[in-house]
């Protein structure tokens, strides 16, 4: 197993709570690692509305979920905050020292002296398969909402979903100049596909000559051979079963939020939100923050600019727990010490 990660705060979730809560631990002079589920940051900017205009950004009069992310991203480039992405945090365990130890789906563990959990509507995780035989799949043979697709080269591949990212990965698995699959099925519950129309003209072009077989049914079973994948059942509309070989399943089932392992960490909870104090953000435990779309307080809004207004409140409250006095008020405009973190002069 890897050796622990030691650092002074740890941040859950790399959604807007979170990107601003490494910024302004950063103005504090404290660096932060983030995790999330997701391969990118953003959370629900990014994953949910990243086309949609936000409108109550102050000093922003409009800007998209994703343009607020990157402009996010600019703002903390110079906090350098190490990123530990395609990773849900399961455990978050008190240490005999007064510290936390936090371990992720990807086997890192963290030794954190402070926690921030900005954990939203819960971790973005894809919606698994459930049939028998999937628990005995190898990591290389089942992948959920793939971003690359180097895998296929070569192989069958039986991609598995209906929408715009699934459709996608078909057409790259397939065309011409894209992965090289030796033989790509499309599977979907219907024979209708939601994408856009360029999208699907090019999805019927390929199934015209061929390159794409689409086939309308589910999954019934996966039937492993040893670590290798041999073939899928699956049952078409009129609830015949078909044995299909193949080397490769790729999963397009859609990403949704889950509240998780979050509710077994010991914290007082309410209606499934973390109870914090406003002034401080500070949970039940100590040591512990909470800020964003996750907490609940009088008066709480699920706003992204009062979750910026916490993660200021959280980092203050924070470094006075740190350094053991509380932290100076100073302004980015004028104060030599904040230049030099944001390396301006
Ligand atoms: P999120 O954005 O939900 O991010 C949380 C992140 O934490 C996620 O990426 C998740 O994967 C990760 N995570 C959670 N648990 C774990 C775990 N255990 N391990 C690892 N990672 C984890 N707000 C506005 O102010 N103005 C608007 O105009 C506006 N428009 C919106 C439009 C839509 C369609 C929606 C859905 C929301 C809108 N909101 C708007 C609300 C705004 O997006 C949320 O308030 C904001 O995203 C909350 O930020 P957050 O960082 O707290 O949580």
């Amino acid at each position: 197993s890897q050796p622990a990660v030691d650092t002074d705060a740890l941040i859950i979730g790399a959604g807007p709570a979170g990107l601003f809560q490494a910024f302004q631990l950063g103005l504090q002079g404290i660096q932060a690692h983030l995790v999330d589920a997701l391969p990118h940051i953003g959370g629900q900017c990014s994953q949910l509305y990243g086309h949609k205009p936000i409108y109550d950004i102050p000093g922003i009069p409009v800007c998209t979920g994703q343009e607020l992310v990157q402009l996010l991203e600019a703002q903390i480039a110079p906090m350098a905050v190490p990123r530990n992405l395609s990773q849900q945090v399961e455990t978050v365990r008190p240490l005999d020292d007064g510290r936390w130890q936090v371990g992720t789906t990807a086997g890192t563990v963290f030794h954190a002296r402070t926690v921030f959990i900005a954990a939203g509507v819960g971790a973005f995780v894809p919606k698994a398969l459930k049939v028998p035989g999937v628990e005995a799949l190898a990591a290389d043979q089942l992948f959920y909402h793939p971003s690359q697709l180097d895998m296929v080269q070569g192989r069958t591949v039986v991609i598995y979903g209906g929408d715009e990212e699934a459709v996608n990965a078909a057409i790259q698995c397939s065309a011409e100049d894209g992965a090289k699959a030796a033989k790509t099925y499309l599977m979907h519950r219907r024979d209708a596909f939601n994408a856009e129309p360029a999208q699907l003209a090019q999805l019927q072009q390929l199934r015209d000559n061929g390159a794409i077989e689409v086939l309308i049914g589910q999954i019934t079973e996966v039937q492993p051979n040893g670590e290798l994948l041999k073939s899928v059942q699956w049952m078409d509309g009129d609830g015949n079963e078909h044995p299909l070989p193949t080397e490769l399943l790729l999963v397009f089932q859609g990403i949704s939020p889950r509240l998780g392992p979050l509710t077994d960490w010991g914290l007082a909870l309410e209606r499934k939100q973390l109870l914090v104090d406003p002034a401080t953000l500070a949970t039940s435990a100590q040591g512990i923050y909470a800020i964003g779309d996750i907490v609940s307080y009088p008066g709480k809004k699920r706003l992204i600019l009062c979750a910026f207004h916490e993660a200021t409140m959280a980092a203050f409250a924070a470094a006075e727990y740190l350094q053991g006095h509380k932290p100076l008020l100073e302004y980015t405009t004028t104060s030599a010490r904040l230049h030099s973190i944001l390396g301006v002069s």
